[in-house]
C-alpha cells in the first residue's frame, strides 16, 4: 500500500497515558489477551502484514515513545484500558506538539486553546503530573468535556479557565514562571481524513472557503503572536489539523516576521522527514505529517524558540 488514503483509512494509534501505567505493562496486558507485537522495519509494512492477517498484531510507534500502532478499524473504545483511562485514542500526528514542546517535569506550561485536552493531558503525562499547566478555552461546552478528560486520565496539573486567550495578560504574575505554550487555534480541520474538504463544486464555494482560510489565519496569527509575548516563555509548540498552507506556513512566516528579533524557528524531531513546504527560508523546519506520506491524519507542528540573547536579558 501506498499510503493511508489508498488503504482506506489510517492506523488505530493508542497513547499510554503515563500518569497511570507505563509502556511496559500496556504491552504487557495485550499480549496477554491475544495481541502479537510485532517488529516490521516501517509502518507501511506494518499495514501491509496486518491487512490479510487473521491474528491481532500491534507495533510500537517509531518515533514516539509512548504510542503503539493498531491496524485500522481497531475498536477499542469498550476496552477496559481506555476505559480507565490507562490508554487514549489518539492520532499520531495529534501527539506531535506534547512531544516537540518538551517540557520538563515540574514546568509551568500555557495551552491556550485547550479544549477538550489531548494536548493538555499528553503534556500533563510527559510531565509526570507534576508543574502547573493552566488550560484556556472560549467554549464552555468543550471545556466541561476536558474536565471529564482530565478526571478520567487523572490528570491532576490543569487548572481551567473559560475565556479568550487573547485576553490573557502575559504580565499577570501567575504566568511569570510559564516557559511553555501550545497554541493549537481552531482551524479549518481539512487535515483530519473522514473530512477532507477537496472537492470543491463552483466558483461561490471556492470564494466562500478562500474567506473562512483567511479568516481563520487571521485568527490562529493573533493567538499565536500573543503567545510570542508572554515574557518569560523559551518554547511555543504552534500546531493545527489542516493542510493549507494559509494556516500553517504562512502564519508560521508572519509571526517570525513580527517577532523574528526575539525567535526563531527549530527542528524537532530530525527523524521526521515530512516537513514544512518550502515557501520561505526555514520553512521546512517546520513538521507535516499526511495520511500517504505518514499514515496519520494531516496535520502541521512548528517550533518556535526563544533566543539566546533574549534569555541572557531576562535572567
Ligand atoms: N488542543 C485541543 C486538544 O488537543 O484537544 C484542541 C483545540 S481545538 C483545535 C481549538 C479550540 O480553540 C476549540 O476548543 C475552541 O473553542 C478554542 N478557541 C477558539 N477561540 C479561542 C480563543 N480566542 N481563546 C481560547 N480558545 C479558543
Amino acid at each position: 500500500p501506498k499510503g493511508a488514503l489508498e488503504t482506506g483509512s489510517i492506523p488505530r494509534y493508542v497513547r499510554i497515558n503515563r500518569i497511570k501505567t507505563s509502556m511496559k505493562a500496556v504491552i504487557q496486558d495485550f499480549k496477554q489477551n491475544d495481541y502479537q507485537l510485532v517488529e516490521p522495519q516501517n509502518i507501511s509494512s506494518f499495514v501491509t502484514q496486518s491487512k490479510n492477517s487473521v491474528d491481532k498484531k500491534f507495533m510500537c510507534d517509531k518515533h514516539l515513545s509512548d504510542v503503539l500502532v493498531f491496524p485500522a478499524g481497531t475498536d477499542l473504545h469498550d476496552h477496559p484500558l481506555y476505559v480507565s483511562g490507562h490508554i487514549l485514542l489518539q492520532d499520531k500526528a495529534s501527539c506531535l506538539p506534547a512531544h516537540v514542546l518538551a517540557a520538563p517535569s515540574g514546568s509551568h506550561v500555557i495551552d491556550a486553546c485547550a479544549a477538550p485536552g489531548n494536548k493538555s493531558s499528553h503534556v500533563a503525562s510527559l510531565m509526570n503530573n507534576k508543574g502547573k499547566i493552566f488550560a484556556f478555552d472560549s467554549d464552555s461546552k468543550r471545556l466541561t468535556v476536558m474536565q471529564k478528560l482530565m478526571k478520567k486520565a487523572s490528570v491532576e496539573c490543569v487548572t481551567t479557565r473559560n475565556c479568550s486567550f487573547l485576553e490573557v495578560d502575559p504580565l499577570d504574575v501567575k504566568y511569570s514562571n510559564v516557559q511553555y505554550i501550545v497554541v493549537d487555534p481552531s482551524c479549518s480541520g481539512s487535515g483530519i481524513v473522514s473530512r477532507m474538504d477537496n472537492f470543491i463544486d463552483d466558483a461561490e464555494d471556492k470564494r466562500k472557503k478562500e474567506k473562512r482560510l483567511e479568516s481563520l489565519a487571521k485568527f490562529q496569527l493573533s493567538v499565536l503572536n500573543h503567545a510570542l509575548s508572554f515574557p518569560f516563555v523559551k518554547r511555543v509548540v504552534y500546531s493545527t489539523c489542516s493542510i493549507h498552507q494559509q494556516e500553517n506556513e504562512d502564519v508560521v512566516e508572519a509571526a517570525l516576521k513580527a517577532n523574528g528579533d526575539r525567535y526563531t524557528l527549530d527542528r524537532p524531531l530530525p527523524s521526521w522527514t515530512h516537513r514544512g513546504m518550502a515557501v520561505f527560508p526555514g520553512a521546512e523546519k517546520c513538521i507535516r505529517a499526511s495520511p500517504d506520506q505518514d499514515y496519520t491524519n494531516g496535520f502541521f507542528v512548528a517550533l518556535f524558540v526563544k533566543k539566546e540573547s533574549e534569555m541572557e536579558q531576562k535572567r
